[in-house]
């Protein structure tokens, strides 16, 4: 696999140095501390694999035993491998799916014992993984690209958003980060952290003010600045849904009357830990508010990661950064081959 660059939202172009900000937590690397190619992959497989540690215990190992315990296939090797991907949080429609599959290739005589299906499910889920459509829209040449951040309060929304502007700086790019969750004033005041900490320029108002102001302001200082990024912050409160829904298709109509192919990127961020709850909220969020593909944070902390397959299969989004942490640097862009090897082995 060749590992992209951290964003590939769309701009590749050569880093440039950001100017007039507060010194930063984490200057772009020399071109001297950069590692080979091979050691970038290969620690970046190993970080994967740690993440996903709570989940390869409870599914890798489950499914190992399942391939352990006899030559056959027989129907308790399927309720069992049945009991582990719904335990994983696969979700039913999903496991539903990937069972047929199997029984598929047991049928035609493809798979013929236990160690068979135990790679041909791994095989299965890395080509759900592999096949979900990237829905990213490129910002036109000399424009700043916009990424919209959506989701419920508590997910890791403003985290996510810090740890991105954090690794845009670290790859050099000028990033600008709107803060648009008017509704909590602490999520101003944390996002100002965040800019500090990556020498990173908030655009706000006051609290209770217009969202779609900020993002007017915003977007228009950000194509007078030359800024490459902007990661605008939204509300996630759920209790005013619909009225949620229309901030935020108000807020992406405002900020295509300045960019008009804006929002470039819509990224939806997802608990890991609330598993098949999140995936609902996620679908009334992918209805209304036009999301193109997810964060999903804390798989450090879950043994439910197998989520990620239900997300790509039953929403067709991609999952395009991972949470492993609670640090700036704990987001890693999402790689199918990573994570199924990191689950399996
Ligand atoms: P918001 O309300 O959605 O903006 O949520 P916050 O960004 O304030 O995050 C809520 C909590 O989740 C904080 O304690 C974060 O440190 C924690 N958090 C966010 N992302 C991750 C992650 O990937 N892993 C872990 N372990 N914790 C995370």
């Amino acid at each position: 696999m060749k590992l992209r660059r951290f964003f590939g939202f769309g701009k590749d172009e050569e880093p440039a140095p950001q100017q007039g900000q507060v010194a930063v937590e984490a200057p772009p690397p020399s071109p001297a501390a950069e590692p080979s190619q091979e050691e970038a992959q290969a620690g970046f497989f190993d970080r994967m694999r740690q993440a996903v540690t709570r989940t390869r215990e409870s599914l890798g190992e489950r499914l190992e035993e399942i391939a352990a315990s006899g030559k056959e296939i027989d129907a308790d090797a399927l309720d069992e491998l049945e009991a582990v991907l719904l335990s994983a949080d696969l979700g039913t429609t999903t496991t539903a799916e990937v069972l047929e599959r199997l029984r598929r290739k047991i049928d035609s005589r493809e798979v013929g014992d236990r160690d068979a299906l135990k790679r041909q499910l791994q095989h299965e889920i890395l080509e759900i993984l592999r096949s979900t459509p990237q829905k990213h829209v490129k910002a036109p040449e000399g424009e700043p690209e916009v990424v919209m951040v959506v989701g419920v309060n508590g997910t890791g929304k403003t985290t996510s958003i810090g740890k991105l502007a954090y690794e845009m700086r670290r790859e050099g790019k000028k990033v600008l980060l709107c803060a648009a969750d008017t509704f909590r004033a602490a999520a101003i005041d944390q996002l100002e952290i965040w800019g500090k900490r990556t020498g990173t320029e908030v655009v706000k108002t006051k609290p209770g003010g217009d969202p779609a102001a900020v993002i007017f302001d915003g977007l228009q200082s950000a194509k007078a600045k030359d800024v490459d990024y902007v990661i605008v912050d939204t509300a996630g409160r759920l209790h005013t849904k619909s009225n949620l829904m229309q901030e935020l298709d108000k807020m992406r109509r405002t900020a295509a009357k300045v960019i008009p192919s804006a929002p470039h990127e819509t990224l939806l961020v997802m608990d890991a830990t609330t598993g098949q709850n999140g995936l609902q909220q996620a679908r009334q969020f992918t209805q209304a508010a036009g999301v193109t593909g997810i964060i999903l944070t804390k798989l450090d902390g879950t043994a439910k990661g197998g989520v990620v397959v239900a997300i790509s299969r039953e929403l067709g989004l991609p999952v395009r950064f991972v949470g492993v942490g609670e640090k700036a640097g704990d987001l890693m862009p999402f790689d199918p081959e990573a994570f199924v090897e990191g689950l399996f082995s």
